[in-house]
């Protein structure tokens, strides 16, 4: 059966979709849920006569219940030399008063919404919840705010938006502030406090939630040292204390004690931002103060360090409700302690009953976990306490008996959490390397199978022999037992064997088939490299040290993936690899100009000299010349070469600038860089300089290719980037002093937006009617550079205004390389996308970025917007995030498509008369010879049969002097020209051949 090349791409794109649909699936396993069915009524208490009573819950241990949630409250910001000097209050709660403190464990994510969902429900969001993040849909799941409001206690709250689209319907009053604009820091919180008088004062309430984001915003903007980190935390202790002092006087009069909890959502690292693991973004603050606490004075201990999701289980309990289904918390036992033994016990009891049912949902075999056990021993023993109990027995046993049970329990509850939470982060090993064999198989298929995929009318032969269908039923056979071995021995539920038996058979058959094709592909490769090198015929390319580079180069990145330590400080990779680049296109260029083709030292100065005498035409002994060194640098004209020779220290230089503007990562990103001195209010003017200057100098760079209409549209756009900015007070206007009225610049940035659409519009309108009524080149060369300069604008708007000099590295970065090295050293497609991609990646990073979440800059969305709106916040986040990439892919397709069009062997009009080898090198000299001289004067020997459609609605100088097809310009500046024929075995060699075989007339 023969497959032709579309379907076989279009299977290959389908197969490695579903691999890694797989692996994810296995990678972020789904959290644990014990049932969707309504929660199951309370577990009656463990007696030997169960009494009537052991089933209801316990009455409330708080009448009223205060919950201060201050976003990215670090747990050193209480307890550390910060909270002592500005949080004295709560210093004082903590050392004396009757409070219990700790630091809670966020498990990461540690960004918001996931962290608000597992303080109210108990669970553990998955990393799913971070891309919900933004715009979080109702909460579902059992958790404390809806059980309180199910049993009608009245819910108030106050503060980030985010709890207002969770809980839509369950608060009786409320006020939500939008989390999204990063740089108001006071105006959110004072949204918050404004209501605190009015509220305090009435007593129709039962469950009070502030949350304040000014904490976490002055993280974002400025770091968790910034002196304006002090000032929010003593507003912050001013507030506990009016509202705890409140609480106090009501007690008095209510007579039902109240609990205040202090708590942090997730912590802050040591740039200001969060989302990762590490210990600072993780340990936040949790104060518990009642006056039901008895606590002996002068007892000061270190606050314990406990889970997040404890608090959730500790409220439920605290107001009398069930604890949420799927909590894996425990509830905090120090709130427990002034109780009757038997309300201990029972609670104890509730909580581990709950835990225990978790397990048994996640868990086929929970009996073996020591927990469950331990559970069972504490729950017989439980009810031998009620029994004496109830005897009326206040002996000395009985408190005994007490007492090793509640630890029995207490142990129990530990285990049972740690098994269920332990559960939540068990990858499912089986699915993912089930996804990574079907991706493997599919890139060794496509890697064995490019030499005959890449033609447009080729066809692949699909192995349908008996040798292979016997491997196919062999290795399908061997995959199913496997199958039926993994999912009866496992001790966890895994995707694949929870799918119908047809399905997960058809998954191994498509392993199994894949594994065959694979083996059949690479056979064919041995007997026709064997069939090869019997019949020796020219090899078409050989490799080049940049060739090893770059192979050797993506390879090691892609291994060292394999370590944590590797992802964390992935940017060393690329920088490293991006110098490694640069000295060896510079090692490149040199020996191109120093250095003749056999190694012989030879003069760079004669072909400039013979540039001089601009009437010299390119007859064949030139073309000769020129075909012996096509990768020589000889084509460029003095001044040019030593711009050549230049250009990769440039690029070094630029690179090492970068490096400093933004420390990324994880173990350097606290350390000083130029981005933070720039940002810092004393040197506004510097950075107002610089970026004037940045954006001019992005002007000069990308205006020269342009439509006349796209350049004015540009210059004005990037002038509304400058007002833009000075509206939102980043920089200075030289001629207005006075900055009193700061708008958010909506007006100016709208204003770029206008003009990125409008170039973007011309762009694609030229593009299209190039492609559809006219085969224009040029029109296509200049559509596609105005799409380029629309993103650039785009970016140079989203960017902050101290990365703009990055925005300006990456332009000129691109000039130089295409201009100099690239073309003039004729590397090939495949070398050039490899060294995109290469410096995509590094420009990744040298924005700032890292792969934590951390440093995502979401200002970036709100661009230009007035509200909050979904889609356009998302793409442009997104936009800023990867503007580095996304530029760097733009040029590659630029420069792809300004080499005159590759033609496909198969799209060409064979002509008789001309051995292809002569053909061949004709066209290549024709290249080179044009390349080297320019102009209408040696264009009149382009005389080489041409394969490629002829085109004809553009006519420059040097096309009438093509006899036929179309005569694209190779340099804007030098006007030099190029017909696009090219040579036959250039066309059907791999695009990563890299130069085209060298040969002459003489061959
Ligand atoms: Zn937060
Ligand atoms: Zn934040």
């Amino acid at each position: 059966m023969r497959l032709g090349c579309g379907a076989f791409a279009a299977g290959c794109v389908a197969v490695e979709v579903l691999g890694v649909a797989l692996f994810l699936r296995g990678f972020f396993p789904p959290p644990v849920r014990s049932s969707s069915q309504p929660a199951p009524p309370a577990a009656p208490e463990p007696s030997a006569g169960a009494s009537s009573s052991g089933t209801k819950l316990l009455p409330p241990l708080f009448g009223k219940v205060v919950v201060m949630l201050i976003d990215g409250l670090r747990d050193d910001f209480v307890f550390g030399s910060k909270g002592v000097k500005f949080m004295p209050y709560t210093t004082y709660l903590v050392e004396e008063g009757a409070s219990h403190s700790f630091v809670a464990e966020a498990k990461p994510p540690t960004v918001t919404m996931p962290r608000i969902k597992a303080l109210v429900t108990g669970s553990l969001p998955g990393f799913v919840d971070v891309v919900r993040n933004l715009n979080s849909p109702a909460l579902l799941e059992d958790n404390v705010v809806t059980r309180a409001t199910a049993a009608g206690k009245r819910v108030i709250f106050y503060g980030d938006e985010t709890w207002v689209k969770l809980f839509p319907k369950h608060f009786v009053e409320y006020d939500g502030t939008t989390s999204f604009f990063v740089s108001d820091y006071t105006e959110v919180d004072d949204n918050v406090t404004r209501h605190l008088d009015k509220v305090l004062k009435r007593g129709d309430w039962d469950v009070l939630i502030l949350h304040y984001l000014g904490l976490d915003h002055i993280g974002h903007i400025s770091g968790p040292s910034s002196p304006l980190i002090g000032r929010k935390l003593s507003e912050m202790d001013s507030i506990l204390m009016r509202i705890h002092t409140s609480l106090q006087s009501e007690e008095r009069e209510a007579l039902s004690p109240s609990l205040l909890v202090l708590c942090g959502d997730h912590g802050m690292s040591e740039s200001g931002g969060h989302g990762a693991a590490s210990l600072e973004e993780v340990s936040t603050a949790l104060l518990l103060t009642s006056s039901a606490f008895s606590r002996k004075p002068g007892e000061v201990r270190p606050p314990e360090r406990v889970q997040q999701t404890d608090l959730a289980a500790t409220l439920a309990v605290g107001l009398g409700l069930p604890i949420p289904q799927h909590s894996v918390g425990r509830f905090l036992f120090p709130v427990m302690q002034g109780r009757a033994m038997r309300e201990q016990l029972r609670f104890l009891h509730l909580n581990a009953v709950q835990l225990s049912r978790l397990l048994q949902a996640s868990n086929p075999v929970y009996e073996r976990e020591p927990g469950f056990e331990q559970f069972k021993m504490s729950e017989r023993l439980h009810g031998n306490w009620v029994r004496l109990y109830l005897e009326n027995n206040n002996s000395e046993v009985l408190l005994n008996l007490g007492a090793k049970v509640r630890r029995q329990y207490l142990g129990a509850l530990k285990s049972l959490s740690r098994a269920v939470s332990s559960q939540v982060a068990q990858y499912d090993i089986y699915s993912m390397v089930l996804g990574t064999v079907v991706v493997l198989e599919v890139l060794a298929l496509l890697l064995l199978s490019i030499p005959q995929a890449l033609g447009a009318a080729a066809e692949l032969e699909v192995p349908l022999s008996p040798v292979c269908s016997l491997l196919f039923y062999l290795a399908f056979l061997l995959l199913w037992a496997m199958h039926v071995v993994v999912c009866t021995s496992a001790e966890r539920s895994r995707y694949l064997c929870s799918l119908t038996w047809p399905m997960a058979g058809g998954v191994l058959a498509l392993v199994s088939a894949l594994l065959c094709g694979v083996l059949s592909a690479l056979t064919r490769t041995c007997v026709d490299g064997k069939l090869l090198r019997r019949n020796p015929t020219p090899s078409s390319w050989r490799w080049s040290e940049l060739d090893f580079l770059t192979l050797a180069g993506t390879a090691g990145h892609v291994l060292s993936l394999g370590a944590s330590s590797f992802i964390e400080e992935e940017h060393q990779t690329w920088y490293f690899l991006v110098s490694t680049l640069c000295l060896a296109l510079c090692h490149e260029s040199y020996r191109a100009c120093f250095l003749g083709e056999d190694g012989e030292p030879r003069h760079c100065s004669s072909p400039a000299s013979a540039l001089q005498d601009r009437s010299v035409s390119c007859d064949v002994l030139e073309l000769d010349q020129a075909c012996q060194s096509p990768s020589s640098l000889d084509g460029l004209g003095g001044r040019e070469k030593y711009m050549a020779l230049a250009s990769p220290w440039l690029v070094l230089g630029c690179c090492r600038l970068l490096r400093s503007l933004n420390q990324t990562g994880v173990q350097w990103a606290h350390r000083p860089d130029l981005g933070h001195w720039l940002t810092s209010s004393e040197h506004q003017a510097e950075l107002s300089i610089l970026s004037a200057l940045s954006l001019l100098a992005i002007f000069a760079l990308v205006q020269s290719r342009c439509s006349p209409l796209s350049k004015g549209a540009l210059a004005l756009g990037l002038l509304g980037v400058y007002c833009y900015r000075t509206a939102t007070g980043h920089l200075l206007f030289p001629w207005q002093q006075d900055s009193k009225d700061l708008s958010r610049g909506i007006i100016e940035a709208r204003f770029v937006y206008v003009f990125v659409l409008g170039i973007l519009f011309t762009g694609i309108k030229q593009v299209l009617k190039s492609q559809v009524l006219t085969a224009d080149v040029q029109a296509k060369t200049v559509g596609l550079w105005d799409v380029h300069s629309a993103l650039v604008l785009l970016a140079a708007l989203l960017f902050r205004p101290h990365n703009l000099p990055v925005l300006l590295c990456s332009l000129l970065t691109q000039t130089l390389m295409a201009r100099f090295l690239w073309r003039p050293l004729g590397h090939g497609a495949a070398e050039v996308t490899i060294m995109h991609y290469w410096f995509g990646q590094a420009f990744f990073y040298f924005q700032g970025n890292s792969n934590n979440i951390a440093t995502v800059d979401i200002s970036a969305g709100f661009v230009g917007l007035n509200t909050y709106m979904e889609v356009p916040a998302m793409f442009l986040t997104a936009f800023a995030t990867y503007a580095g990439p996304v530029l760097w892919a733009s040029h590659l397709v630029n420069f792809l498509s300004w080499e005159p069009s590759r033609c496909s062997s198969s799209s060409v009009p064979q002509q008789s008369g001309h051995a292809p080898q002569v053909r061949s090198s004709l066209c290549q000299g024709d290249r080179k010879a044009i390349w080297r001289w320019g102009g209408p004067a040696s264009a009149t020997r382009c005389s080489a049969p041409s394969r490629c459609p002829p085109t004809s609605s553009w006519s420059p100088p040097c096309a009438t002097t093509c006899s036929s097809g179309a005569c694209s310009p190779r340099s804007s500046s030098t006007r030099a020209c190029t017909c696009s024929s090219q040579p036959p075995s250039a066309c059907a060699s791999p695009p990563w051949a890299g130069p085209a075989p060298r040969q002459t007339l003489g061959e």
